[in-house]
């Protein structure tokens, strides 16, 4: 099976997945970065537009401060209590006049100086008789020829920041100076306002000077100055804003070491500006809040493409054990029928060794039945000759009684042979017999004599055609006559059911020897089978199947062959060619 969990390029899967997962990431880095530029634009613009509102507001409310304090000296220097009050010298009721207008109009502190300088009457509790003929609330007005209401400004010394006074020159009829008014212009309740609001606002002057502001230790500084060396942004800080600039977004000042917007509106009053510096803190929350939804979709998709992962790892996993179960299923059928075969082929084996063993049997019946018969014949013969010795030595005829013996001897011979033969058979050619020059034509008569009995009882015409010399081959002269015997026999079997029984025995000689018996039998019907042992189309107890098996091995052994065939006319013919052995032919030959 290709593994299914591969991608192409033959990468694992979880290699493919972690970079999804790191690529995954750094686009989500990607985004908060960028969105958070972008966010912080976007929301700082908005608050950008409310600082610019809120700057013009606390603008607007010191301009009108100052502009409502600005007609006060006018109204007081026209007053004749006051006026009155310096020319008679009697101050109790300027004060109270002081006092209630004071209150009317919400001013700081409004106070009367004489002609000299000196505080005569105020609506606070400042101790009369003060010198203020050295500030320039005094000498200003009193230098001013035109006489209008002049400003000044002055640093409180216990370090609360500014003063801001509009002062007036007060004359009598005749055009006298008769002293000077004052109204402190009190601009410590805006800054109180603006600290108290925890907004960050300043107002400097034409030098930059900072007047006002919500932080007390500002006052006094330049901006600039202010702005420079308090809590400049880090080295990363900076880099970030730098890349903010480059972006477009609004520029920051860092107070405290927090951001801030700044947002600038002349005051309208004697070049004074007023800047507004609003924290982000808002901004970044906003901005915050947006990154973190942003995270929150995010985690949520991903969660979502890991749960459709797993869920298709588990049906992948899922069909893997399907798969597996399938095929341990298909194993243990296989073993199952394996285990069936095996059986089956045990079940064979035994079967084919009891057929074995039966055919074995049922051989060795055949063969037993096969050797008695064999043997019976010439203990038959045997019996035969005895009793024809019998009567004759009854007779007295001994010479005839030895030569009956000498055919019995003969016969015990061939039983003797006959034995020897089936042990040959036994052994299977193991070579074991002596080679000697045998003349075929001694075996073929010596064949005939030996099947006398069945010739006799079978009336059969046999021709024989030997030739005059002897045919010699080194061989084993009672095997010879064995394969003879053999095939006469078997002859003479073959044209038992025929009328006119023929068989023809030819020998003949050339660079070997060949000699052919013949007969007008049925034929050979299975030419192959003819040669195995135990091959025998006769009844039991008449063929052994083991003849011309056992002969044809023996030809072999002789470096000869026996051959089977039909003849034209119908009939078998047997033909046993051997080597011929010259070298003994000739003597005898030349005996002759
Ligand atoms: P057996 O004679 O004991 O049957 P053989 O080996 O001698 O064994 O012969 C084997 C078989 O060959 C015989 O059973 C017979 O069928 C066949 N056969 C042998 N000789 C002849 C023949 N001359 N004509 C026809 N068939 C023959």
């Amino acid at each position: 099976m290709s593994d299914a969990a591969a991608a192409p390029g033959g990468r694992p899967a979880a290699f493919w997945m972690r970079l999804g997962l790191v690529s995954a990431l750094v686009l989500l880095a990607l985004v908060i970065w960028g969105g958070k530029i972008y966010l912080t634009r976007l929301f700082s613009e908005d608050q950008n537009a409310d600082a610019a509102v809120r700057a013009t507001l606390y603008a607007g409310s010191l301009q009108s401060a100052m502009q409502r304090h600005s007609v006060v000296p006018l109204l007081l220097s026209r007053d004749p209590i006051l006026i009155e009050a310096l020319e008679d010298g009697q101050f109790g009721e300027a004060d109270e006049r002081l006092t209630t207008f004071r209150e009317e109009i919400g001013a700081g502190s409004i106070f009367l100086l004489d002609a000299g300088g000196r505080v005569v009457a105020a609506s606070d509790d400042r101790p009369r008789g003060e010198d203020g003929s050295a500030a320039d609330f005094f000498t200003l007005p009193m230098a001013d020829a035109a006489n209008n209401t002049a400003y000044s400004i002055v640093e409180r010394p216990d370090g609360g920041g500014y003063a801001f006074h509009y002062s007036r020159r007060l004359v009598g009829e005749d055009g006298a100076p008769l002293g000077v008014i004052v109204v402190t212009v009190d601009l410590g309740l805006h800054e109180e306002s603006w600290r108290r609001a925890r907004v960050k606002v300043v107002v400097t002057d034409g030098e930059g000077t900072v007047l006002l502001a919500s932080e007390p230790n500002w006052r006094g500084k330049t901006l600039a100055n202010l702005l420079a060396t308090d809590d400049s942004p880090s080295r990363v800080g900076q880099a970030i804003y730098d890349a903010r600039r480059t972006l477009g977004s609004p520029s920051f000042v860092y107070i405290a070491g927090a951001p801030h917007l700044r947002s600038e509106v002349k005051v309208g009053f004697r070049s004074w500006t007023l800047t507004y510096f609003p924290t982000l803190e808002g901004v970044r929350a906003q901005v915050n809040a947006v990154l973190a939804l942003i995270v929150m979709g995010f985690a949520l998709l991903v969660a979502l493409a890991f749960y459709l992962l797993s869920r298709r790892a588990r049906a992948e996993s899922r069909r893997i054990q399907r798969e597996s179960d399938e095929l341990r299923l298909l194993n243990r059928r296989l073993s199952f029928e394996m285990a069936a075969r095996r059986r089956v082929e045990r079940n064979l084996k035994d079967a084919e060794q009891s057929l074995e063993q039966a055919s074995k049997l049922a051989a060795l019946g055949q063969m037993s039945a096969a050797v008695s018969h064999e043997l019976n014949q010439p203990l038959a013969a045997m019996k035969t000759y005895l009793a024809g010795a019998r009567l004759l030595v009854h007779r007295r005829r001994p010479e005839e009684a030895l030569s009956s013996f000498q055919r019995i001897d003969d016969l015990i011979d061939r039983m003797g042979g006959i034995t020897r033969q089936l042990k040959s058979y036994a052994r299977k050619g193991d070579g074991e017999f002596d080679l000697e020059p045998v003349d075929l034509r001694d075996s073929v008569r010596a064949a005939l004599s030996m099947m006398a009995p069945q010739l006799n009882k079978t009336p059969v015409t046999i021709t024989t055609t030997l030739p005059r010399e002897p045919a010699v081959v080194m061989a084993d002269a009672l095997r010879i006559e064995q394969i003879i015997v053999n095939l006469l026999r078997n002859a003479l079997d073959a044209v038992r059911g025929r009328p006119d029984r023929q068989i023809k025995i030819f020998l003949a000689l050339g660079e070997t020897v060949l000699l052919s018996i013949e007969d007008n039998g049925p034929g050979i019907t299975a030419p192959d089978k003819l040669f195995e042992p135990f091959y025998t189309t006769k009844k039991p107890g008449e063929g052994l199947g083991l003849g011309l098996a056992i002969s044809a091995g023996f030809a072999a052994e002789l470096g000869g062959r026996l051959v089977a065939r039909n003849a034209p006319d119908g009939g078998a013919v047997f033909e046993l060619v051997l080597p011929r052995d010259r070298a003994r032919s000739a003597p005898a030959q030349a005996a002759e």
